[in-house]
């Protein structure tokens, strides 16, 4: 378990200046390309929540997609998807949160879920918390509830889980600094 934890990190791979200077980003690529450690990583989020009754997994645009469905499929769980403004062809709603510069939204169709769902919110990385925040009011508006946040990656310097306080973040590997 250790160990995979170790080799989940050293696939992960920093690309410094991307998508604009300053950000480090972390692209896991090479760890989804890799059967075993992609297997390993939905395998230890999976088993975190075989026991909780989860009606759905959702995924935020776009590489929470990934996670998300894969985690759905192993849970037994439907699948929600998580878009930027203006992808979604049905009835939406929509929840709008700060940027560092300006504002982003998110939205999901109106019958994503059943009332009273019990979710789990996925995505590849949790930086500030904003995406995964404003996820959880798209899940409130619907009438479900967050069981938990689900990463793979915790840019823990960036404090996003403070933003997430009342529903919980569980990630598989943290970093304290760039
Ligand atoms: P935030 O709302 O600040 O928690 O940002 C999380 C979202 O932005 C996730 O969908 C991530 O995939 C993406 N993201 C933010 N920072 C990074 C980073 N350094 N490397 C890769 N993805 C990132």
């Amino acid at each position: 378990m250790n160990n995979d934890i170790a080799l989940i990190r050293r696939a992960i791979r920093d690309i410094p200046n991307f998508p604009k200077p300053g950000i480090v980003f972390k692209d896991i690529t090479p760890l989804l390309s890799d059967g075993h450690l992609f297997g390993r990583t939905i395998d230890m989020l999976a088993d975190r929540y075989r026991s909780q009754k989860i009606d759905a997994v959702l995924g935020i645009e776009s590489r929470g997609f990934i996670i998300g469905s894969a985690l759905a499929y192993k849970l037994g769980a439907g699948f929600c998807i998580v878009r930027k403004p203006g992808k979604l062809p049905y009835e939406t709603h929509k929840a709008i949160y700060e940027l560092e510069y300006g504002t982003d939204a998110l939205e999901i169709h109106v019958d994503a879920m059943p009332a009273n769902a019990r979710v789990i919110i996925a995505d590849d990385l949790i930086a500030t918390g904003g995406t995964a925040a404003a996820t959880a009011k798209l899940v409130s508006k619907l009438g479900g509830t967050v069981v938990e946040c689900a990463f793979v990656i915790e840019l823990s310097f960036l404090k996003g889980r403070e933003k997430l306080k009342p529903h919980g973040v569980f990630s598989l590997l943290q970093y304290d600094s760039e």
